[in-house]
């Protein structure tokens, strides 16, 4: 049986491209890696290319998912970071051995160890959200302004106006919505 798994929403930050592997947390939320195969796939859309991927670690790596998007949450609102996700991702990036490489064109690579296990993985994504909650690096952490999604997404707009996770997802329907709402304020105002 062809089974047809929730696409991946890849942005251009690693760490919350992962967080978005959840999405509509409060609404009818999807999940985007419901099986080990599908974090495996994940991974690799990544760059983060492993060899195997066991039912335990996708437990690990969901684990790791909500650490990152309750810290990440908390760092938006300026509150403080729940200690029980600040040791998760502490955790995981404690336990990788991936080591940044230099391409010959110039660009960084991941090399995972040479089991290129999860674990590995999974502590590149950790030091990826410890670098954008630490505020290292230029751009602003904020949380969509849809009411079913509060997804947290790294924005590096200029002047930091981005209201949405995403302009294809929530921002579009959100501008549905409003369109629909004008309309019928027009058919009640003639
Ligand atoms: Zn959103």
């Amino acid at each position: 049986m062809h089974v047809e798994f929730p696409e991946f929403r890849l942005g251009s930050v690693l760490a919350t491209s992962f967080t978005a592997t959840l999405t509509e947390r409060h609404g009818n939320a999807v999940e985007r890696i419901p099986t080990p195969r599908r974090l495996a796939d994940w991974l690799t859309a990544n760059d983060l290319a492993v060899e195997t991927c066991t039912a335990t670690e996708l437990g690990l790596a969901r684990d790791l998912r909500e650490s990152i998007h309750a810290a990440a949450t908390a760092a938006a609102l300026q509150q403080a970071l729940p200690a029980s996700a600040v040791l998760v991702v502490n955790d995981c990036s404690a336990r990788g051995r991936a080591t940044a490489a230099l391409t010959p064109e110039g660009n960084r690579v991941w090399e995972l160890s040479s089991l290129g296990c999860v674990s590995d993985a999974l502590s590149v994504i950790a030091a990826d959200a410890i670098s954008i909650i630490a505020g290292e690096r230029d751009g602003k952490l904020a949380i969509c302004a849809s009411e079913s999604c509060q997804a947290v997404f790294f924005d590096i707009s200029r002047g930091s106006t981005r209201r949405w996770c995403d302009m294809n997802t929530c921002g579009n329907r959100q501008k549905k919505a409003r369109f629909r709402a004008n309309q019928r304020d027009k058919l009640l105002h003639v």
